[in-house]
């Protein structure tokens, strides 16, 4: 999900992203696949940038099925995990799934930090009232930072509540430059069951900016894209192959 701070023009086309990675494979053997091996010694944010600028968008790695990691004991996991939350911080952004950086694998980032302080600032039903992980609260204290959310599943509640939210795979038409903003309606609640990086489960439970930031990323592990809920967008940036062709439904309702 894209921050506040406007994206920076793209560099030159020098990176290489890996073409759709899912189709069927095991996480362990999309990221030991030649591809993601050289995609991950590249610097990240400098891919994602270019990723999230070409015209259309494109990348099919956006619609394949993203595969449940299995091994927590696979050496990539780390290099993932640490480049995802490195590419967040240097792009400014406040969630990022894998499949945005080409990589099919269940698992996101999201900075709940500032998705707390986002919330705050926009005022109304953005501000979080509830943060908890595993019954403790996450809005007493430090800030909780980035956090990775391997093998996802969320149910969602409360009231519908609209607001505008923005894509780093989504550049605008009209100023490639931002991100295409989209006023969605969704609900107000979150609760995510994910494995941490050390395969340890936990469950997560949010309202506000950082319910909206979840739900987001979640519709990315899905293979779903803002655009996908917004009748005026929905044919006419990266339409839906079909229905059929996702790996999964929406967010499964409380
Ligand atoms: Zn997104």
């Amino acid at each position: 999900m894209a921050g506040t701070a406007m994206i920076v023009q793209p560099p030159p086309l020098e990176y290489a992203i890996p073409r759709a990675t899912g189709n069927g494979k095991t996480a362990f053997a999309v990221l030991a696949s030649p591809e993601v091996q050289a995609f991950l010694a590249q610097p990240l944010a400098k891919a994602i940038q270019k990723i999230a600028h070409v015209p259309g968008m494109g990348s099919p790695a956006l619609r394949a099925p993203n595969a449940r990691v299995e091994d927590f004991s696979d050496p990539n996991l780390p290099a993932l995990a640490e480049g995802m939350v490195r590419a967040i911080e240097e792009l400014h952004g406040i969630g990022l799934t894998a499949c945005q950086v080409g990589i099919n694998v269940a698992v996101f980032a999201v900075d709940l930090g500032a998705c707390v302080e986002i919330g705050r600032r926009r005022g109304g039903d953005s501000v979080c009232k509830k943060l908890t992980l595993d019954g403790r609260s996450l809005l007493r204290g430090a800030s909780p930072g980035v956090a990775l959310f391997f093998n996802p599943t969320m149910r969602c509640g409360g009231r519908e509540v609209r607001a505008e939210e923005g894509c780093l795979s989504i550049p605008s038409p009209t100023d490639p430059g931002k991100s295409l903003e989209v006023k969605l309606w969704r609900p107000s609640d979150a609760t995510l069951s994910y494995q941490d990086l050390a395969g340890a489960w936990h469950v997560l439970d949010a309202d506000g900016w950082p319910a909206r930031c979840l739900q987001h990323e979640y519709d990315h592990v899905q293979g779903r894209l803002i655009t996908d809920r917004d009748p005026r967008w929905r044919d006419r940036i990266f339409p839906l192959p079909g229905e059929g062709e996702l790996a999964s439904s929406e967010p499964d309702r409380r």
